[in-house]
């Protein structure tokens, strides 16, 4: 495998990992941190992925319609799992159901396993594109790991398990880079997949991640928006 998505994977691990670790001294700073990789994840959606995703289809001939088609589902599709799967919020209304935690945390790992196999497939289009979509996720990274221990914990999971499941969501990336770098993937499907991330990351960004900043009137939550939007842009203009 290449070097360059090597220390991607293990950025993706590291950042998982501190995010689920510093949840509990730094709560005040989550609406940034949420803010920050909203805006940075739907940036990466519609100046990288979909782009890439509409070049590539027309390469092969796909028509744009059925590339469109599939972000929206792949966003509906989102919405589902976060209605039946994950009780996400980390907003102030509890439920101390004792199985959502573990059901929550594991969904999430799955969506991990996809942000590495984000970051495979859009390597697989260059290395340019691998970087910025690698760089987005990382990011975000980082709020995946705050969630799956927010999840734990609301949940009353003792605190070894929530370890437990925070290394796992962290390993989960690497798993999702192995796979997409390593199995062979035609360019069709290529096309589609990455696609299926838009609605995904869209999702993501503008109904879990943003709602989360919404309590916090601070200038500062605009401004780490701002932020992300701004450094996906400058990148996807350079690289
Ligand atoms: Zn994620």
């Amino acid at each position: 495998m290449d070097r360059l998505i090597l220390i991607f994977a293990l950025a993706a691990f590291i950042s998982t990992l501190v995010g689920g670790a510093i949840i509990v001294k730094f709560r005040k700073y989550l609406p940034f941190f949420f803010a920050f990789a909203a805006g940075s994840l739907i940036a990466v959606s519609f100046l990288d992925l979909l782009p890439e995703s509409l070049e590539l289809a027309g390469s092969v001939n796909i028509p744009v319609r059925y590339v469109m088609i599939t972000v929206v589902l792949s966003f509906f599709l989102y919405s589902l799992i976060e209605r039946f799967l994950l009780t996400h919020h980390i907003g102030d209304h509890d439920d101390h159901n004792h199985i959502m935690g573990p059901i929550g945390a594991g969904s999430l790992i799955l969506h991990s396993f996809l942000d590495g196999a984000a970051i495979g497939a859009a390597f697989r289009i260059n290395a340019s594109v691998g970087l910025i979509v690698a760089l987005a996720v990382i990011f975000h990274d980082f709020t995946d790991g705050i969630n799956t221990v927010t999840l734990m914990l609301k949940n009353k999971q003792h605190i070894k398990r929530t370890i437990t499941f925070l290394v796992f969501d962290a390993l989960a990336p690497f798993v999702g880079i192995l796979a997409t770098t390593t199995i062979n993937i035609s360019e069709s499907v290529l096309a589609i997949m990455l696609a299926a991330f838009v609605g995904e990351f869209l999702y993501i960004g503008a109904s879990t991640l943003l709602p989360e900043t919404r309590n916090n009137l601070s200038k500062g939550v605009v401004i780490a928006m701002a932020t992300g939007i701004f450094l996906i842009m400058l990148l996807t203009s350079f690289i």
